[in-house]
């Protein structure tokens, strides 16, 4: 199992090194327009998804790599790992680099995630939704979270926490993305005060067709209805996707001309999350370009066809 990625380019983190804290899908959300694809682990339960010291020891073994941001995020929600604050300190206790926290927030009206998250240096939660019912049609929460429970989470922690809070805020076209909806957003985040609010859109297949972007000049627009107003980051892949992949189906594909690889080895060469590269090879296996052996308890994977058109 490997649970650190990168470093990856990032447009607002620079040089990021990931830490993938949970299995992959699990959150305490289903949004419409996640890019991982369905929640399969639906859950608001905490706890030591992976062996703390085995995350610790393989990032021991990447520092050297010198990121400008040690990044806690996953292939869900990074607050269900229940030992985050304890990863928090062993961090510190090993390098200078900064700790970011890339979060949906529906956990932080629990002061044990609060305060787990005390030591780190820049958190960035989400908020899809200025009310309740937009709330359960758009992230599709687990029966334990609440809207006004999650509110006040956002709130409650931005008056608590003295690093950097920035507040990602993602907009659907027919859903969040009207002028009525994204007042009703800001009223939000004038009660939640954030350091800066960052609009996003979907720019990667959503897991529901139906969640679509709203464009770019609506987007500026949208922006003014914050004060401040918020800024626009729509080229990025939003906080749950962490980083900009960088690379797309064609570039594994040549990869797997040259020679086998692992699910890990595709991630590493390319620079891009493991998940992305799982994405990636379960839609070419679809598409009848890879075969597949195993050694040493490995799966690699090799492309069949030398010359590739469209898969
Ligand atoms: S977008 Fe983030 S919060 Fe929503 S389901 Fe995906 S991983 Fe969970």
């Amino acid at each position: 199992m490997s649970y650190i990625f990168g470093p990856v380019p990032s447009r607002r983190l620079g040089r990021s090194l990931g830490i993938d804290l949970i299995p992959f899908k699990t959150c305490t959300y289903d949004c419409i327009y996640c890019q991982l694809g369905k929640t399969n682990n639906i859950t608001s339960e905490r706890k030591e998804w992976f062996p703390l010291e085995n995350i610790v020891s393989e990032l021991k073994e990447k520092l050297d790599t010198q990121p400008d941001y040690i990044t806690l995020g996953g292939s869900g929600e990074p607050t269900l790992y229940s030992q985050i604050g304890e990863l928090i300190d062993r961090i510190r206790s090993m390098t200078n680099v900064p700790i970011a926290v890339l979060t949906n927030g529906s956990l932080l009206w629990q002061d044990k995630v609060r305060k787990q998250l005390m030591d780190a240096d820049l958190v960035i939660p989400s908020l899809d939704a200025g009310d309740k019912k937009m709330f359960y049609t758009v992230n599709r929460p687990h029966p334990d979270i609440t809207f006004e429970q999650m509110l006040e989470g956002l709130i409650a922690f931005k008056s608590e926490f003295e690093g950097k809070y920035w507040l990602e805020v993602l907009l659907l076209a027919e859903y969040t993305g009207t002028v009525s909806e994204v007042r009703k957003l800001a009223d939000c985040v004038s009660k939640i005060y954030p350091d800066r609010v960052q609009l996003n859109t979907v720019s990667r297949p959503p897991t529901e067709e139906y969640a679509i972007s709203v464009t770019k000049h609506q987007l500026k627009e949208f922006a003014k209805l914050f004060e401040p107003p918020a800024e626009i980051i729509a080229d990025f892949l939003g906080i749950h996707q962490q980083i900009d992949f960088l690379s797309t189906k064609e570039d594994i594909i040549k990869m797997l001309q040259r020679r086998p690889c692992t699910i890990n080895d595709i991630a590493n060469g390319l620079g891009i999350h493991r998940n992305e590269a799982i994405k990636h090879i379960e839609k070419i296996l679809e598409n009848g370009l890879l075969e597949q052996d195993t050694l040493e308890g490995k799966i690699y994977y090799r492309c069949k066809v030398k010359e590739y058109e469209d898969a």
